[in-house]
């Protein structure tokens, strides 16, 4: 199967999520999740999503898709947000067991944004906990958090990877009792009819509110309306003005209260701006396109560059851009044509 219900079942928990164009049919339908692993992407210190383009297409030696779902590292934690890279099954979990538990088939893989050192937010481990929830939710899935693990738990031999050993202020044992918590709840807790995936009924918003339900409101109206206002988490006049204008803009009646009839015409108004274009412009990884026989090219910042010779590929790397994307043949491929060693 591929879990194409896996981006609704994630948005229905309260988790902001965008889907990355083609991502329903990324990955092997071979798949049929019962558990599911826990990762961090070990990238860059830099940027919401650095490890993008690297679970999305692969790196040396390990094509994509590297992961079901990247959690991204907002500066605020509770707005991080579930990019869903493939449905199908995902090169993640590598050799290892989790109980009766082993193999990709088996699991669906998160990767959250996050170096590897240092503590994670108790927040974005709550997010990680409601992606998690979405994954033990998937038809024909476990529903049981004890079959959700960290992947130094998971890998074999022990020790061979160290995510997340280090879940501060949660261990591996809290965090499947968050998981397990948010299996079978709404956003805002809601118990709903076991065996069903629950649908998430936003809050009635209205003046003088707080929240991150407010926050979320307020990114969408800058996002649809292109204003400013602050995204603070309060419903004050700024963002009651914003509301009405967005309700005549509609045609609806326009009484300042973010009731479903506004939420369907918001979430409407804002789907062509989640969906991301097939190439993010702000990467830091240059992505080699598949080979041409009339030379090799590269994709940067979403044009095509030329690449004549290993000097032009060394000059590209020795200004630090980073190379990713390829599969594993055409990695041989290209070391035979460019005996240079790129990237780590
Ligand atoms: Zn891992």
């Amino acid at each position: 199967m591929r879990d194409v219900g896996l981006a609704s079942r994630i948005r229905a928990k309260g988790v902001r999520v965008i889907e990355t164009a083609g991502c329903q049919t990324r990955g092997s339908s071979t798949f049929s999740p019962k558990g599911s692993v826990n990762h961090h992407t070990a990238g860059s210190p830099k940027g919401t999503i650095s490890s993008y383009s690297t679970v999305l297409y692969g790196r040396p030696g390990l094509s994509g898709p590297l992961c079901n779902v990247l959690q991204s590292r907002e500066a605020d934690p509770t707005q991080d947000i579930a990019y869903i890279i493939a449905c199908g099954k995902a090169n993640h979990g590598g050799v290892g067991h989790w109980g009766s538990l082993s193999g990709n088939a088996y699991m669906h893989g998160l990767e959250i944004e996050h170096t590897g050192t240092g503590t994670v937010p108790q927040a974005r481990l709550e997010i990680a906990a409601r992606i998690h929830a979405a994954f033990l939710e998937a038809p024909g899935s476990s529903r049981n958090a004890q079959n959700t693990c960290q992947h130094f738990e998971y890998a074999t031999p022990k020790g061979r990877k160290p995510d997340f050993r280090e879940l501060s202020p949660f261990t591996a044992d809290s965090f499947r009792a968050r998981v397990q918590y948010w299996i079978g709840r709404t956003a805002n807790g809601v118990v709903v009819n076991p065996g069903q995936p629950p649908v998430y009924v936003p809050p009635v918003l209205e003046l003088n509110d707080t929240g991150i339900p407010v926050k979320q409101l307020q990114q969408y109206l800058n996002q649809i309306l292109k204003s400013t206002i602050a995204v603070d988490g309060h419903f004050g006049p700024a963002t009651y003005h914003l509301v009405v204008t967005f309700q005549k803009n509609s045609g609806l009646s326009p009484d300042g209260v973010v009731g479903p009839a506004t939420w369907a015409a918001i979430s409407k108004a804002i789907t062509p701006v989640q969906t991301p274009k097939p190439v993010i412009e702000d990467q830091e990884m240059l992505i080699i396109a598949p080979v041409n026989t009339a030379g090799r090219f590269l994709l940067h910042a979403g044009k095509l560059v030329g690449i004549n010779s290993p000097t032009d590929l060394t000059s590209f790397m020795n200004a630090g851009v980073k190379v990713a994307g390829v599969s594993a043949s055409e990695w041989v491929t290209l070391q035979k044509a460019f005996p240079v060693v790129i990237g780590s």
